[in-house]
């Protein structure tokens, strides 16, 4: 079998599995790629097979739905992946004059025709192969945005897009007992699907953006189409524009893609369609597209890859992260070779073995994700738990669906993202601490706590690999100098349970010194407003822990200070004041500054430690709790004759 065969034969099984199965075994960038290389083949040799997928349009309909003939073809699109192709494309259309195109997202769902006749919807279909689709009206139905009727009441057909929008989808897939592989084939599952209480369940949404058969109206633009298509009450997006110069053009494309993230819907790229319909008939068809449009194709956001092993990572809380080693693929310009997994249940519910391929998605930033199995593969291993810690050996304890290792105290990961969360920007922010070098002072020194750091000298640090007199130094002098640090950072540093840098700053300004913190009861610390009992609980027992005593003694003996502004005396010397509502007679910070000068802290919340609120106009929910505590309470004009004393 030549190349060209063995491609052919390949594409129509893929296609087959994604048109007809609902159920891919490769990605769409893995297929197109493929599909490619055929177009490639087909080209140079001149020679194109009868069943070549480049000569058709998606796939046979089911024969469990009704068949339908459309009343006119629906095509796909020709595609480019660059924007070069793009330019070149736009080139070619306006040789002869300016063309103006719409610019409009390419939905990735499942292409809908929706056929309406005297203001109602008569019925719906797919597109299967262009020519017959599957009848799936009342499945369409199902839709909420879908309008059952339309003020138009000639005959029209409307194509449009269904859309598995991804917060449906990651609703459904929590307590889902076969989670859905992605929210293409979550939406083409469900209107294929003869059960339309499913269809119903995942909570589509359709995205109108073609006028196909119609009579009893002219259109002449797409942007007349696009304002029916509002007109008549269907949901359009909110991206449409027209365009025609290329550098404003390619600065859309850009942004489009830095957008794709952050949508709730899949895109897999922007589509271009010349504008206006006298120039489209000029431009005509080929047998599987129009030459008046043209898809521009994002970088794939997923790919299939092989599970090489599921590595057990000790994280600093202790607890065992499942991480997916994987055989690495590029994915939107990085190479994924790691994928988190949340937990051991989630392993087993998506049905996760070592051997199998999984598709595996990375979009924006976020970290890469296995979304489902693409094809369970001979002899792959099921994903165990480990009963003990794989970096201490301790035994492993179970928390709902989470591992932990039972081990505080010597298992290095632990240890050094402790250490390496107290040099944090949000912690003591020491300048030039990597995690790589504080794993070196683990190695090499058995560096265990953080206070041990204090005690480094600039020679004990020449001796590491890598370092020179100047790194060296530098390190030695960024210690040094977070010695002076704020309580709010010591506390974040430190690492109290349940406490960030918002919380930490609140328990500064209420208690004012790391002193009358480690004194605090649960109830002073959980009347702070945003506090619970439990975050309160949390700080409470951390500091009534030996061990922690011990460390924070221990730091405060390495020279630990803390800075204080400058105090300063007056009428509200020693005393805690908030200021809630507005003043007339001062801004928020310009007030809190007179408190400060005349010896008082300034908290932002209302709590048992707060000896005084100021109340302005307006002032709510912290009046309410200053009463309910019993605290003093005085207007603008007492507080006024305050700071005149
Ligand atoms: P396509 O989906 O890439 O593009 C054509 C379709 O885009 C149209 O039918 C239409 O439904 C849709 N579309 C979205 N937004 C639109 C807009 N604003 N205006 C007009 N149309 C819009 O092409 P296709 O022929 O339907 O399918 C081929 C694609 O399907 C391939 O790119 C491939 O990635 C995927 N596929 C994947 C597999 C697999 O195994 N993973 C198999 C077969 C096909």
């Amino acid at each position: 079998m030549g190349r060209m065969e063995e491609l052919v034969e390949l594409l129509n099984k893929y296609a087959k599995e994604y048109y007809e199965l609902d159920n891919p075994t490769v990605s769409d960038a893995e297929y197109d790629a493929l599909y490619d290389e055929l177009v490639m083949l087909e080209q140079f040799g001149g020679l194109v097979l009868p069943d070549s997928p480049t000569r058709r349009v998606g796939g046979k309909p089911n024969e469990g739905f009704r068949q339908i003939k459309h009343k006119e073809r629906l095509y796909s699109l020709d595609k480019t992946k660059t924007i070069e192709g793009v330019g070149e494309w736009i080139a070619k259309i306006q040789k002869e004059q300016p063309v103006a195109f719409t610019l409009e997202y390419k939905y990735d769902g499942l292409t809908l025709n929706l056929s309406y006749e005297g203001g109602r919807l008569v019925r719906a279909c797919t597109r299967g192969d262009g020519e017959i689709g599957e009848e799936v009206t009342e499945q369409v139905k199902t839709i909420k945005n879908v309008p059952l009727t339309i003020p138009f009441k000639g005959e029209i057909d409307v194509s449009g897009e269904g859309l598995m929008p991804l917060s449906s989808l990651e609703e459904y897939n929590r307590d889902a007992k076969v989670p859905l592989k992605n929210a293409r084939n979550g939406v083409a599952g469900a209107i294929r699907n003869l059960d339309v209480k499913e269809t119903e369940r995942r909570r589509l949404s359709f995205f109108a953006y073609n006028v196909g058969y119609h009579k009893g109206i002219e259109f002449t633009s797409q942007h007349e189409v696009h304002a029916f298509l509002i007109e008549q009450g269907f949901n359009v997006g909110d991206y449409f524009k027209v365009v025609n110069n290329f550098e404003e053009i390619k600065k859309l494309l850009e942004e489009a893609e830095i957008k794709r993230p952050t949508l709730d819907f899949l895109i897999d790229g922007m589509v271009f369609k010349v504008d206006r319909f006298d120039l489209r008939e000029m431009l005509g068809f080929t047998e599987k597209f129009p030459r008046w449009a043209l898809a521009y194709k994002f970088k794939a956001e997923e790919l299939s890859t092989e599970v090489k092993d599921v590595l057990w990572q000790v994280s600093r809380t202790g607890k065992l992260n499942p991480l997916a080693v994987l055989d690495p693929v590029e994915i939107g310009g990085a190479t994924v070779s790691r994928a988190t997994l949340s937990n051991i249940n989630e392993i087993r519910r998506k049905k996760i073995r070592i051997g199998d391929r999984v598709f595996v998605r990375r979009s924006g930033d976020v970290i890469p994700e296995i979304t489902g199995v693409a094809e369970e593969c001979e002899g792959a291993k099921e994903v165990v738990a480990p009963a003990v810690c794989p970096v201490c050996g301790s035994p492993v304890i179970e928390k709902g669906v989470f591992l932990y290792c039972s081990n505080n105290e010597n298992c290095a990961p632990k240890i050094i993202s402790k250490i390496e969360h107290f040099c944090s920007k949000d912690g003591l922010d020491i300048d030039g601490l990597s995690e790589k070098t504080i794993e070196q002072f683990y190695n090499e020194f058995g560096l265990k706590s953080a206070d041990e750091l204090f005690t480094l000298k600039k020679e004990d640090l020449l001796s590491l690999e890598g370092f020179k007199e100047k790194k060296a130094e530098n390190v030695i002098a960024g210690i040094e100098k977070a010695k002076h640090t704020t309580l709010t950072r010591f506390l974040t540093a430190i690492g109290v349970p349940n406490i960030g840098k918002k919380a930490a700053k609140l328990l500064e300004q209420t208690f004012g010194s790391l002193d009358k913190l480690m004194q605090a009861t649960v109830e002073d610390i959980a009347s702070i407003e945003d506090f619970g009992l439990i975050t309160a609980s949390s700080v409470v027992e951390y500091f009534s822990s030996e061990e922690n005593r011990l460390f924070i003694q221990r730091l405060l003996d390495n020279g630990i200070t803390f800075l204080q502004e400058e105090k300063h005396e007056g009428v509200f010397s020693g005393r805690t004041v908030v200021i809630t509502g507005t003043l007339s007679s001062y801004k928020r910070s310009a007030a809190q500054e007179e408190i400060r000068k005349r010896g008082g802290n300034v908290a932002d919340s209302v709590s048992k430690q707060v000896d005084l609120v100021v109340v302005g106009a307006d002032a709510g929910s912290k009046l309410d709790k200053a009463k309910k505590l019993g605290i003093e309470i005085v207007d603008e004009a007492g507080f006024l004759a305050m700071l005149a004393e």
